[in-house]
């Protein structure tokens, strides 16, 4: 994960490790590797600029130029910087509804779906919680068939109605019959499209105004970059969204979205997902991600 990042971040580094005494310059230098290895994984350059002025303040106020060990202070002003780049403290999930409403936002192929049956399996066995899944794709029956493999491999019940075509309905269909059949935690799979358009941000819109639910999650690939980045904030000013699950973080990805996203939404990660398999799963915990991206 983030290997790029991790080897130029280290590069970057290396000349304060080892160095008995050091220069303005040198720190000035190592900054701007820093800065730059960021940019490359894709992190835009107003928050890359930000980050390294921050770093290089506390640097410079910390005593970086008289300690012993600078490599060792920059490591850790860097590793405070990038947690709280990503968001500081972990956010878990409101659970307090009855039952607890999800709804699942996010462009098709983001992993909307795959995510829905890993939080599902999550909450199911680490939360001892008895969710429903809920398909509300009206266009692809597909996606319907394919939230009922997910379901059934989990152990999770799917509610779907493939001859009703507005998902609202489907919604409060689906929350009546978990009140009445004891599901505590309700997770609706919307429709995504291959881009933001008009059309899936009123139907999203209609389906959160109408359930009004605890946790609205923004689904997003995070191997698309700066786009995800854009698309995130193009849900966030339609839906308000309460967190932002970032999947494919197993594949080749630069890490520009996991670094980016919190400080353009200002809404945290909570989850990632890191496969295609329902176990695939981890709660986004921003000082452990620092450490791996540090190495
Ligand atoms: P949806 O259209 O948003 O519902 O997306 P899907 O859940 O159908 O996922 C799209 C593709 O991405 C599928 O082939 C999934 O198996 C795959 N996928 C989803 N999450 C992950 C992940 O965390 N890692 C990897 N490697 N693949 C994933």
């Amino acid at each position: 994960m983030f290997d790029n990042l991790t080897d130029k971040l280290d590069k970057a580094m290396h000349v304060l490790k080892g160095h008995g005494s050091i220069t303005e310059v040198n720190v000035a230098d190592t900054l701007k590797e820093i800065r730059r290895a960021l940019v490359d994984a894709d992190v835009n350059y107003k928050i890359a600029k930000e980050f390294t002025s921050r770093a290089k303040e506390k640097a410079l106020g910390q005593g970086v130029l008289t300690t012993l060990k600078p490599g060792q202070l920059l490591t850790k002003i860097v590793k405070d910087e990038l947690t709280e780049l990503m968001g500081g403290d972990v956010t878990g999930l409101n659970l307090t509804g009855n039952p607890t409403v999800i709804l699942m936002s996010g462009l098709q192929g983001s992993g909307k779906t795959t995510f829905s049956g890993k939080l599902a399996n999550f909450l199911k066995t680490k939360k001892s919680k008895r969710p429903l899944l809920v398909a509300c794709d009206i266009y692809r029956p597909a996606a319907i068939d394919q939230l009922h493999v997910v379901g059934e491999s989990v152990g999770v019940e799917v509610f779907s109605n493939r001859d009703e075509k507005d998902p609202v309905k489907i919604s409060e269909a689906a929350i009546a019959h978990a009140k009445q059949n004891g599901f505590n935690v309700v997770i609706i799979d919307t429709a995504g499209r291959l881009a933001v358009d008009e059309e899936m941000m009123t139907e999203i819109a209609n389906v959160h105004a109408a359930v009004k639910p605890q946790e609205t999650l923004f689904v997003v690939d995070s191997m698309t970059g700066q786009d995800a980045v854009n698309t995130a904030k193009a849900f966030n000013e339609r839906l308000n969204f309460d967190g932002v699950i970032l999947t494919k973080l197993d594949g080749d990805t630069r890490g520009g979205a996991a670094l980016s996203i919190k400080s353009v939404v200002d809404k945290p990660i909570k989850f990632i997902g890191t496969g295609e398999k329902m176990e695939a799963i981890d709660v986004f915990y921003p000082s452990r991600m620092a450490d791996r991206i540090l190495g």
